[in-house]
């Protein structure tokens, strides 16, 4: 059995009465994603391609190629079915769940997308499905509530402390330790206890595995760089792993730098959530990785525009290809977030998730003698109403001018 660990990181950090599920999942991971049994990966990738609308294209920007003097070529995973990447590796877990004889799914959201995500694939693989959200979440969220419902998933209101991401991910895990037996838990990202960062990223890795076939048709070639948003990592990863070992493509993971890149320890808040620049080492869901706490080791409450970014850890493995000097951390803050989010809508036809904007944002900084891919992890209709709060907020001036019609 694998031991999940990148160096120091990673790991099964969890309650004894955890242990049987990790054993069993990791054991159904290495038998059913590893070594193929039963043409389990076959039939992930036909339904990967029917269901999910594989492959998505890479698509030369032309105008933005022209604003930066090298070749700009989006990775247009907000072409995937639901909007974003997020269905690739929900899509994976749920079916994994059905080999496995499992007959529920639960699983956590914050802002709502992995939720939807994992409710649009338990309605096709009619798997029945629950997913926690804290109150809060569930209050500022509803069309995403409302999404999850019509797939005919319960959505358990979460009432513990702060009622967000963090409570409802302890309820989800204390339900997994008391269902083991009939119930999988769908994690969202490249994080939590071995297997999930392994095989999210297995499950995400056919981004990569596209974009350089697709760059080998091109561009003839490797790009020079490949970008990405990093929340938890799951884009990330799967937008880089097919490129790790090629020395010479350069890779740039891109955090929310919020509005500044400051802790408030007394507070325990940090206006970012920046933790693969600015964390430190601790063991968070599971896992040991980078992530925003005080000294005395509690998790600082994290911030971004986009509520995908907004989490205080980050992948393992993302925490270790950075200490190895293999990834290079960035990071872009809320307001030019906002401005490549009305840069690329404008530019190029293509409303990108506030999430994705940060990526597309990096390109402002990034001088590049090569052809660079930024990895559009979705798109930004869900995003509309921050969009249009924060732009006149802010004063964005890339945003529409709307006075004429109020
Ligand atoms: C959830 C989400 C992210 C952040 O999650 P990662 O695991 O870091 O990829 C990024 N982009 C979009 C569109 C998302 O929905």
């Amino acid at each position: 059995m694998s031991t999940g660990k990148f160096g120091d990181y990673g790991g099964q950090y969890v309650p004894e009465a955890l242990m049987p599920a990790v054993e069993e999942l990791t054991d159904a991971y290495e038998r059913y994603v590893l070594e193929n049994e039963d043409g389990f990966m076959e039939d992930f990738r036909e339904r990967l391609r029917d269901f999910g609308g594989r492959p998505t294209p890479l698509q030369r920007a032309d105008n933005l190629s022209e604003r930066y003097g090298y070749d700009v070529y989006l990775k247009r995973e907000d072409l995937v079915h639901g909007g974003a990447h997020k269905l690739n590796n929900a899509l994976g877990q749920v079916l994994l769940a059905k080999y496995m004889g499992k007959e529920r799914i639960i699983a956590e959201t914050g802002a709502g997308q992995h939720g939807t995500a994992t409710a649009m694939a338990c309605a096709y693989l009619d798997m029945p499905c629950e997913i926690y959200m804290g109150r809060t979440d569930v209050n500022r969220q509803r069309p995403n509530v409302y999404r999850m419902r019509i797939h005919d998933a319960e959505v358990n209101p979460v009432d513990i402390g702060s009622g967000t991401l963090k409570e409802a991910i302890n309820e989800t895990m204390r339900d997994w330790a008391t269902n083991v037996e009939d119930t999988h838990y769908v994690i969202g990202s490249v994080v939590g206890p071995h297997p999930f960062p392994e095989m999210v990223r297995e499950f995400q890795s056919v981004i990569s595995e596209e974009t350089r076939e697709q760059a080998q048709e091109k561009l003839g070639g490797l790009p020079e760089a490949v970008v990405a948003c990093a929340g938890g990592g799951s884009n990330t990863m799967g937008a880089f792993h097919h490129f790790v070992e090629d020395e010479e493509v350069d890779l740039y993971a891109v955090e929310a730098g919020g509005s500044s890149l400051t802790v408030d320890a007394e507070e325990g808040y940090a206006p970012h959530s920046a933790s693969l620049s600015t964390g430190t080492e601790g063991v968070l869901h599971g896992a040991r990785t980078k992530l925003l706490q005080t000294e005395e080791g509690q998790i600082v409450e994290s911030h971004s525009v986009s509520a995908g970014l907004d989490y205080a850890g980050v992948g393992p493995e993302l925490s270790y290809l950075v200490d190895e000097g293999r990834v290079t951390p960035a990071n872009v803050g809320d307001d030019e977030a906002l401005r490549a989010f009305h840069r690329l809508s404008r530019t190029e036809g293509i409303i990108p998730a506030l999430e994705s904007s940060h990526a597309v944002a990096y390109l402002e900084d990034l001088e590049s003698e090569g052809p660079v891919v930024v990895n559009v992890s979705g798109r930004g209709d869900k995003d509309l109403d921050t969009v249009i709060e924060e732009s006149e907020k802010r004063g964005i001036e890339e945003a529409p001018d709307m006075e004429v019609y109020l």
